[in-house]
């Protein structure tokens, strides 16, 4: 058998917030409506691929993160992606992936998504397909809910379940303190804790708010400050409770917003620019592992 080609292809995924993220009343499928404001911040994994014998995935931790989390066998993101990719393609040349993982796991942060998304574009590249941006997002969508997101970017609205994305206009640089916590919190649990509390409620259809869409168009984080939210945080609250001092403590040290990012336990401050969200970061850095990350930044890019 010849050797296969000693190529490899890198590509860089970053993190993704809500800047908004409204949550509707829970479908039949159990997934619920989305209406959420992306924005991807410069908190980036990447994602290696390679030709190999077999199918497999290597994972090595970025300072700071725990990856033991991560699986890595066939439900790794990164690996179904590649394997839907060549089925979908008709590949038949398995890929080794490595990622290099720079976002916090389970942080709702969309880690896996973003791995997901960097070896989908990483898989295409590597395998020369040129497959159309339309079938990647489709192919993406079918991986999980931020999945396409990751290759977007940028800040964007999604529908749907997420996965239904469509770029925002965003003049901004935005400063944020992004604030992980070394114990993960379950998404699906968050949501649950969402049905038990709005159990009996009419929950509205989910909308992004215009000021908030106003607010990215003028690049102004004021504005943005006063239209960020998120439908989950009261359920990621009542899980987590101790959750509500970092948010407060950052908030009189300043911030201009403080919210929960999507599912949590990560929390993330607004801030006016780089030296305001290191004095904030410093303020919260009790809580947990503050960083200072900015958006928007660019969805899957190859290196
Ligand atoms: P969600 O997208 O569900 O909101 P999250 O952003 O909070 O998740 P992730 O870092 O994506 O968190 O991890 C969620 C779970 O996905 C992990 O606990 C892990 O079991 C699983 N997972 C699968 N593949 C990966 C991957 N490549 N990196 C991290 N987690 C993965």
């Amino acid at each position: 058998m010849p050797e296969p080609t000693p190529t490899v292809v890198t590509v860089r995924a970053p993190a993704k917030i809500n800047l908004h993220l409204g949550v509707g009343p829970v479908r039949p499928d159990g997934f619920h409506p989305l209406a959420t404001a992306y924005q991807a911040i410069s908190l980036c994994s990447s994602v290696s691929a390679s030709p190999s014998t077999d199918w497999s995935v290597t994972c090595t931790p970025g300072e700071g993160i725990d990856v033991a989390a991560v699986p890595l066998d066939d439900s790794n993101l990164a690996l179904r992606a590649a394997r839907l990719l060549a089925e979908h393609a008709g590949v038949t040349t398995p890929v080794t992936l490595h990622i290099d993982k720079g976002i916090p796991v389970a942080g709702g942060l969309a880690g896996g998504s973003a791995d997901g998304a960097a070896a989908l574009l990483a898989c295409d590249t590597l395998w020369e397909l040129d497959t159309p941006r339309s079938t990647l997002l489709d192919l993406a969508g079918q991986l999980g809910s931020d999945v396409p997101f990751g290759l977007v970017g940028g800040s964007a609205a999604g529908h749907g379940r997420g996965e239904v994305v469509t770029p925002l206009t965003d003049t901004g640089r935005y400063d944020w303190v992004v604030l992980t916590d070394p114990v993960g919190m379950s998404t699906p649990a968050v949501y649950a804790e969402f049905d038990v509390l709005h159990d009996g409620l009419v929950v509205p259809d989910p909308e992004i708010p215009s000021a908030l869409v106003d607010a990215l168009a003028a690049g102004d984080a004021r504005a943005l400050a006063g239209s960020v939210g998120n439908d989950l945080q009261p359920a990621s609250l009542r899980l987590r409770p101790e959750l509500a001092e970092p948010l407060q403590a950052g908030l009189d040290a300043t911030a201009l917003a403080a919210l929960v990012s999507g599912s949590g336990p990560t929390c993330l401050f607004l801030c006016e620019d780089a030296d305001h969200a290191a004095r904030v970061a410093d303020a919260v850095s009790s809580y947990g592992r503050a960083v200072v990350a900015s958006g928007p930044v660019e969805g899957a890019t190859v290196l």
